[in-house]
C-alpha cells in the first residue's frame, strides 16, 4: 500500500510523469490489477480486445495536453505546486476552469465518439477537496494536508483516478445501517492504529479497469448510526483485496475483430467500459484517509460531486452528438437524401439539442461559486437541468439520428457475408447508394450510427450521473418555490401572509 505507482517512468524536473498517451499505456501495463471478464483474469487491459477500446478512449486525455492546439484546455498550473497539469488532474480556481473543463470535454467527445472516464475521479478530487476542508474546519482533522499529500503526487504523475461512488445498495428500501447484508455499502471493518480495512463493492464504475487509483466516497448522505459508511480514500487499484469484475456490452463480441467494418468505433469503445470493484477486507493507511466517520459532510460530498459530474454531460454527450449529427449527414449524402427538406429540417433540430445541451453545461460553470475551500463549484440547479436534458435531448437526437439513417443499419449483413463468394455479390448490390461511393464505406457509417444510437451507449446517457429522477429531486429542492409564491402573490395583490412555503421545501 502506498507505494509507488509507474514508478519505472523517469520524471523529468517540473514534467508530468506520463506525458503522452503512449506513456499513459505503458504505465498500465506496470500494474497487475486482478480483473475478470466472462469469467476469464484480463493480463494486460491494453492489449484485451474487451478493454483496449476503453483504454485509447482514455488515453486521448493524455494526447490532448500534448497537443499544442489544446494545451490551454487541456492543462492547468496546479495551485499547489505552480506545475503545468493535466486538467484531469487540477482543483477549479475560478470560472475559467470550469469552463474550459466544458469545452475540453466536448472536444474528446467529438474526437472519441464515446465516454474517456477520466472526468469521474476529475470531479471526486475536486468535490473531496472542498469538503476535507470544512471537514477539518468543524472536528480540527488533517484531511485537507493529507489530501493535498495525495494530489501532489497525482499532479505529478498524471495519474488516472477513478471516482468511485456507488454502491451496490442491496434494499433499496433501507439504509446502510438496516441492510441484512452491511457489506452493500462500502464500510470500515476494522480500525487500526495505522489505518482502516473496508468491505464491500462500488458498481458500474467508468474506466475502472484502466485507472491507476481509485478514490472512494460514500453514495449517499448517512446519518449518525452509519458512521462505518463515512468513508473517503484512496487505494491503488493493484492492492491486495481488491478485484475487478468487467461489464459485458451490446457488441462486444464483434469488438474481437476490430479490423472489420461491423464494429462502428474500431478504435474506442461505446462507452466508458464500466466494471464492477470489490473490496475484500483491503487495508488503507491513514495518510489516504480523507474522511472517517464525519457522517455529516457525507451529503455534500455526494451532492457536489453529482452537480460536477452532471455539468459535464452537456459537454462530452455534445461532443457525441456532434458525431453523430455528422455521421447521419454523411451517410444522408451517400444515400442521395441530403437535399430532402425533411432531412435538413431534422438535421437542424439536432444541432439545435447538441446547442441547447452545450448551453447549460456553460451556463453552470459560467454561475459558478467558490466553496469555503476557495475551490469553485458548478451551479448546483443548472446542473441538475442540464444533465437531466441529457436524458431527453440525447434520446432525441438519437431517434431522428435512426430516422434518417433507415432500417438498414439494424439489419446490415456483416463484412463476412460481404466477402463471401456465395452472397457478397448481393451483398454489395443490394447495399450500395450512389454510385461513386464504395458500399463498405456505407456499412462503416451505418455501423457507426448503429453503435451509437443503441443500448449501452444511451443507457449511459439515461443513467450515469444519477438516474433522471435524482435530478428531479435536487430541481424541487433548489426550485425556490417559496419565492415563486412569493413573486405570484406580489403581482395578485394578495397580502404576504400566509402559506409562503411550497409543499416538499423549494427554498435555496
Ligand atoms: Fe466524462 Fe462523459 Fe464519460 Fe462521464 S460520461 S466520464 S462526463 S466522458
Ligand atoms: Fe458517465
Amino acid at each position: 500500500m502506498g507505494r509507488e505507482v509507474a514508478s519505472n517512468f523517469p520524471k523529468k524536473e517540473g514534467i508530468m510523469k506520463l506525458r503522452n498517451g503512449a506513456e499513459y499505456i505503458e504505465s498500465l501495463r506496470q500494474l497487475r490489477p486482478r480483473i475478470y471478464y466472462k469469467g476469464q483474469m484480463i493480463e494486460d487491459v491494453t492489449r484485451h480486445p474487451a478493454t483496449a477500446p476503453h483504454v485509447r478512449a482514455a488515453a486521448m486525455t493524455y494526447a490532448l495536453a500534448s497537443k499544442t492546439k489544446y494545451k490551454e484546455l487541456a492543462t492547468a498550473t496546479s495551485h499547489l505546486t505552480g506545475r503545468t497539469i493535466s486538467r484531469f488532474t487540477h482543483i477549479h480556481q475560478n470560472i475559467e476552469d470550469l469552463i474550459k473543463k466544458i469545452k475540453l470535454l466536448r472536444v474528446l467527445g467529438q474526437k472519441t465518439g464515446t465516454c474517456f472516464q477520466r472526468c469521474v475521479g476529475f470531479d471526486g478530487i475536486n468535490a473531496v477537496y472542498s469538503v476535507a476542508y470544512e471537514v477539518d474546519k468543524k472536528y480540527g482533522t488533517d484531511y485537507m494536508e493529507r489530501f493535498k499529500q495525495w494530489l501532489i503526487r497525482i499532479q505529478d504523475d498524471n495519474l488516472m483516478v477513478v471516482g468511485a461512488m456507488t454502491d451496490p445498495k442491496g434494499d433499496r428500501s433501507k439504509g446502510p445501517a438496516d441492510q441484512s447484508d452491511p457489506d452493500q455499502y462500502v464500510r470500515v471493518v476494522e480500525r487500526r492504529e495505522d489505518g482502516v480495512v473496508i468491505r464491500g463493492a462500488k458498481l458500474h464504475m467508468t474506466g475502472a479497469v484502466n485507472s491507476h487509483e481509485i478514490l472512494i466516497m460514500p453514495t449517499t448522505a448517512l446519518d449518525e448510526r452509519s458512521r462505518d459508511y463515512a468513508i473517503v480514500c484512496a487505494i491503488p487499484i493493484d492492492a491486495p483485496g481488491i478485484t475487478l469484475i468487467f461489464g459485458r456490452q451490446a457488441g462486444d463480441d464483434r469488438r474481437d475483430h476490430l479490423e472489420r467494418i461491423d464494429v462502428g468505433k474500431p478504435r474506442f469503445g461505446v462507452v466508458g467500459g464500466e466494471a464492477v470493484i470489490a473490496f475484500e477486507d483491503v487495508f488503507v493507511p491513514n495518510e489516504r484517509i480523507f474522511m472517517n466517520g464525519e457522517t455529516d459532510y457525507a451529503g455534500s460530498l455526494v451532492y457536489r460531486f453529482a452537480a460536477h459530474h452532471r455539468a459535464n454531460y452537456g459537454a462530452c454527450k455534445t461532443g457525441l452528438m456532434d458525431v453523430l449529427t455528422g455521421a447521419v449527414s454523411y451517410l444522408a449524402q451517400i444515400q442521395g437524401t441530403a437535399k430532402g427538406s425533411h432531412i435538413r429540417d431534422k438535421v437542424t433540430e439536432m444541432i439545435h439539442l447538441s446547442e441547447t445541451l452545450y448551453s447549460s453545461s456553460i451556463a453552470c460553470s459560467a454561475e459558478g461559486q467558490p466553496t469555503p475551500s476557495g475551490a469553485y463549484l458548478v451551479d448546483t440547479m443548472l446542473a441538475n437541468v442540464c444533465k437531466q436534458n441529457v436524458t431527453r435531448f440525447h434520446f432525441e437526437v438519437a431517434r431522428l439520428a435512426t430516422d434518417i439513417a433507415g432500417g438498414f443499419i439494424a439489419t446490415m449483413p456483416s463484412e463476412y457475408d460481404l466477402e463471401s463468394e456465395a452472397v457478397g455479390h448481393l451483398v454489395e448490390k443490394y447495399f450500395s447508394g450512389v454510385s461513386e461511393i464504395p458500399v463498405k464505406e456505407r456499412i462503416k457509417i451505418g455501423r457507426l450510427i448503429e453503435a451509437m444510437t443503441g443500448g449501452t451507449a444511451m443507457v449511459e446517457s439515461m443513467h450515469g450521473a444519477g438516474s433522471p429522477q435524482a435530478q428531479r429531486i435536487m430541481i424541487f429542492r433548489e426550485g425556490r418555490l417559496a419565492e415563486k409564491i412569493k413573486l405570484a402573490k406580489a403581482l395578485a395583490g394578495i397580502p404576504g401572509k400566509g402559506k409562503g412555503k411550497a409543499a416538499g421545501g423549494g427554498n435555496k
